[in-house]
């Protein structure tokens, strides 16, 4: 199995026994990305990355005994950090370098993890495919024909490609959790307000939350370790007790019960909620999540059949919220005071247009449109105060739901990873659509992660599935050992992209 495949703690004991240093975990990340096939990655810089395996090399020659030291990290495009450009996957940022470093990026880089450069999106965190970035499209490491999810698509290839150990992702809508589920890797995204958004170029400022993508919970537990905490510097930051993410790994997660080895999920109450499995659900997707269930069940959980009622309404509450905090945040790109600058403008009125249009791609515009329009006199109350008043009862439903159980599961996406030239470049609202069983977490803050498994298998293509594991507000450490239990149990989340085993495999 390549080496980035093996988790963090194997990579970590690796590195503290010598096998292996940091610098040449950086040139063979390097040589293993080569010249970037599947479009994960837009910007790279050896020296810089060099520079900070070194800088963590010295700290394990020290003894250093953190977690994270020297193990390599992607960061999404959306991170703003002093050592690379940060684009947001679009023109209207090329070439921008921050003074400064995302707080994210400043906490995993304190925690000893090697940047290797940045990771494709879709354009401001705008998309389900990865094809709006303005670069290049990213591939799906399973069948390079097919998208890869998104927006944090590139993080999610890099890692499934082996090309990195984990990655950083951001989900608004979505977007840790679906490009994980499409990619076969593990995501979380966690409550609104764990993770500082300081430095992180906003889409939805109410909905984006920063997240871990990497090839387990366990690896996912030990970054969120990292990343999360009260940050001053974002007004939305929740200050909390610090938490280990991995104490409950291999505890009974049901408080005042004793852990069954043999039965690790005894007691928990999963609800099925059954609008995640009507209409719309692909036969090869619900299968493999139906095997998951049953998993679970054998593992001791109860699976009880529930309601969240308003989830068809959660996409049209979505994209009327999203795209309203859009055209606000996005409206700070003028060429004046950031990004890109038309040349030779006639006027002041002239710039503005010109610099905005050019700078901006269609899918980025068609939000800034619908979001002034849902936030302008005579609308607002009929579009953006009902969609808000439609998020309140969505958040209403899980908490009912979270009476009796203790996760909500069910699929991320209807259905696998679709053909590049497929519907995302023709139907926006086929896009949209696909977003149906992530969006009501995000509207509701809630924590959820996406679980490899099982495949579709498509002649002889196989495609991942993930599951998806919702769960009460800050119960991310009960939700990760969920996780990880299933993880014990099922090794899909060991499974290899073609690509890695049969060309790119580099034995530990
Ligand atoms: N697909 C959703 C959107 O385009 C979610 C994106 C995200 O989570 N950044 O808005």
């Amino acid at each position: 199995m390549g080496l980035m495949r093996q988790g963090i703690r194997t990579l970590r004991n690796a590195l503290a026994r010598r096998e292996v240093s940091a610098t040449e975990l950086v040139e063979t990340a390097f040589k293993e990305i080569g010249d970037d096939p599947l479009g994960a990655v837009l910007a790279m810089d050896r020296e810089a990355s060099l520079e900070q395996a070194r800088a963590a090399q010295l700290r394990i020659d020290q003894g250093d005994a953190s977690p994270l030291l020297g193990v390599p990290i992607l960061h999404k495009d959306v991170f703003v950090t002093r050592a690379w450009p940060t684009t947001a996957g679009s023109r209207m940022l090329e070439g921008y370098r921050s003074p400064f470093d995302a707080e994210v990026v400043r906490r995993l880089d304190q925690a000893g993890m090697v940047c290797l450069g940045k990771a494709n999106c879709d354009e401001f965190a705008m998309g389900s495919a990865n094809q709006h970035s303005a670069y290049k499209p990213s591939r799906n490491p399973w069948s390079p024909t097919r998208v890869p999810g998104g927006s944090s698509g590139g993080s999610a290839a890099a890692v499934a490609a082996g090309w990195v150990v984990a990655a950083t992702g951001t989900d608004t809508g979505g977007s840790v959790r679906q490009p994980a589920s499409l990619c076969g890797i593990t995501g979380l995204k966690p409550t609104y307000g764990r993770i500082s958004r300081w430095g992180m170029v906003a889409y939805a400022s109410s909905l984006d939350q920063a997240g871990p993508m990497a090839g387990s919970a366990d690896d996912c537990a030990m970054m969120l370790n990292a990343m999360a905490g009260f940050d001053q510097k974002d007004a939305t930051s929740l200050d909390r007790p610090e938490e280990d993410f991995t104490r409950y790994f291999g505890a009974s997660l049901v408080p005042a019960q004793k852990h069954d080895e043999a039965l690790p999920l005894k007691g928990l109450r999963v609800g099925r909620p059954k609008e995640f499995f009507a209409e719309g659900l692909s036969p090869g997707v619900a299968q493999p999540i139906d095997s998951a269930l049953k998993t679970l069940e054998a593992m001791g959980a109860v699976v009880v059949d529930c309601s969240l009622p308003r989830t068809a309404l959660s996409i049209p509450a979505y994209y009327v919220i999203a795209p309203a905090e859009a055209s606000s945040n996005l409206a700070r790109y003028d060429g004046i005071r950031y990004g890109h600058r038309a040349q030779q403008p006639r006027d002041l009125l002239d710039l503005y247009e010109r610099s905005r249009s050019e700078g901006f791609g269609p899918e980025v515009k068609r939000r800034i449109l619908v979001g002034a329009f849902v936030l302008s006199h005579g609308y607002f109350d009929a579009y953006y105060l009902q969609a808000q008043r439609v998020r309140r009862l969505i958040a209403m439903d899980f908490d009912s739901v979270f009476e009796s159980c203790d996760f909500i599961v069910g699929p991320v996406s209807p259905t696998v990873a679709w053909p590049i030239e497929g519907r995302s470049q023709m139907d926006p609202l086929a896009e949209y659509l696909a977003d149906i069983y992530t969006l009501g977490a995000s509207l509701a803050g809630l924590p959820a992660m996406s679980v490899p498994c099982g495949f579709q298998i498509e002649d002889s293509l196989r495609l991942p599935v993930g599951l998806q594991i919702i769960a009460p507000r800050f119960e991310e450490a009960r939700l990760l050992a969920m996780a990880h239990a299933f993880q014990q149990q099922t090794d899909w989340h060991k499974q290899q992209a073609p690509a890695q085993t049969e060309k790119r495999g580099v034995a530990i």
